[in-house]
């Protein structure tokens, strides 16, 4: 399905994207780009641009953050194919867990669904706990629901203690 039909009929999804390598605003802007231009995927909007204090490795340089709303024709692995297709053509090379990287791509929700697999959990299994996920999504979807927890991103962001800083950017 072309992308503006799915933007039509396909499931509401919110994917996470984030960078910190390799100028990290323009590589979000060509995320948000490919997004926009694949099948299957009918891109509705994005969140402003935030910086965001690094969550793990903490030696490494802020990450630029967004959230993406998608309207998606294919299934949750089809989706997560896709943006692991984009990681790759954008040139992301594998590295640690929590470490640099110059794009990363999350499915944070799939519609309602839950899905509890090896390799792809839905919703994002940290989103509830992370300030740079929860400031983006609030931002433009407060009233969707955490289909697991039942509560609003507005409550979640109420409810969080992440102590990490995340910062409007200037764009
Ligand atoms: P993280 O984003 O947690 O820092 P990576 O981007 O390196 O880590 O992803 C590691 C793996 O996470 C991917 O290979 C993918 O299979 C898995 N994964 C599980 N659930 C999801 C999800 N909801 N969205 C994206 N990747 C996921
Ligand atoms: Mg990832």
């Amino acid at each position: 399905m072309r992308g503006d039909e799915a933007a039509v009929s396909g499931v509401l999804c919110f994917i996470g994207i984030g960078s910190n390598l390799d100028r990290p605003l323009e590589r979000c802007r060509d995320a948000v780009q490919w997004l926009t231009d694949m099948d299957g995927i009918g891109f509705l909007r994005r969140a402003s641009y935030y910086k965001s204090e690094p969550a793990g490795l903490s030696d490494q340089p802020w990450f630029v953050n967004t959230v993406a709303e998608i309207r998606c024709s294919l299934s949750p692995r089809e989706l997560l194919g896709r943006l692991q297709e984009i990681e790759a053509a954008m040139g992301r090379t594998p590295g640690p867990r929590w470490g640099p990287r110059r794009i990363d791509l999350d499915i944070l929700l799939y519609g309602q669904d839950v899905v509890d697999e090896e390799d792809l959990v839905i919703p994002h299994p940290e989103m509830h706990r992370r300030r740079f996920v929860l400031v983006p999504l609030h931002e433009i979807a407060p009233w969707a629901i955490h289909p697991a927890f039942g509560v609003s991103m507005a409550g979640l962001l109420a409810r969080l203690e992440d102590p990490l800083r995340v910062l409007p950017l200037e764009d």
